[in-house]
């Protein structure tokens, strides 16, 4: 057997299983009924216990990728044992390294996109607009690109660049898609809009 059958099916198999707990992210939550209640992207969102929950939401649907990566793992070692080789292979190896990734962040690896934390800083921001501590007579916090900040008076509120939020992308399906691929869901600080340069760098 030449060696282009073994890589078509390697290829494959690292193909499947690179989407595979990444479809999640990139289906579920395009969809029309799941943002009714947010602007379109990428335009700045308004902070709102449903943002909040947006975020909870992302943060779960991010860690079900997680799970489901086990689906390809185990049918690759399945191939391995019973099938083929080199297709499962590729699911192994790419399902092992998505796993693997993900699992730094307990030992002090890059944070997920979302998390509870994230979550918690919107909420504080809701509360000082609230309280004493607000920046102007009428605040209004929106999540825009690169931070938190109030769209009457544009202090900036939590200096904290926005990740993906699930709306349908600007870029359309494919380019969007790949984008979200590429980036995994963190802000992307260096493309998207013009305001880059006043930001030096995303703190985690
Ligand atoms: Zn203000």
């Amino acid at each position: 057997m030449s060696l282009l059958m073994p890589t078509v099916y390697f290829s494959s198999g690292f193909i499947i299983s690179f989407l595979f707990p990444r479809l999640p992210i990139i289906l579920v939550t395009r969809g029309k009924g799941f943002n009714t209640s947010f602007p379109e992207h990428p335009d700045p969102i308004p902070l709102s216990p449903k943002l909040t929950q947006r975020v909870l939401h992302m943060r779960m649907i991010y860690w079900m990728g997680f799970v489901v990566a086990t689906i390809p793992l185990l049918f690759g070692l399945a191939s391995i044992k019973w099938g083929n080789a080199a297709f499962g292979f590729g699911l192994w190896i790419s399902s092992g390294w998505y796993i693997l990734s993900r699992l730094q962040t307990f030992v002090g690896g890059q944070k997920p996109p979302w998390t509870l934390g994230m979550a918690q800083r919107l909420q504080v921001v809701m509360d000082d607009a609230k309280s004493e501590a607000k920046c102007c007579d009428n605040p209004l916090p929106q999540w825009d690109i690169m931070a938190v900040s109030c769209t009457t008076c544009s202090k900036v509120l939590d200096a904290m660049p926005r990740p993906d939020l699930g709306r349908k992308r600007l870029d359309g399906f494919f380019l969007g898609t790949t984008r979200l691929l590429l980036s995994d869901g963190y802000p992307i600080i260096s493309s998207d809009e013009d305001k880059r340069s006043e930001v030096d760098d995303s703190e985690e």
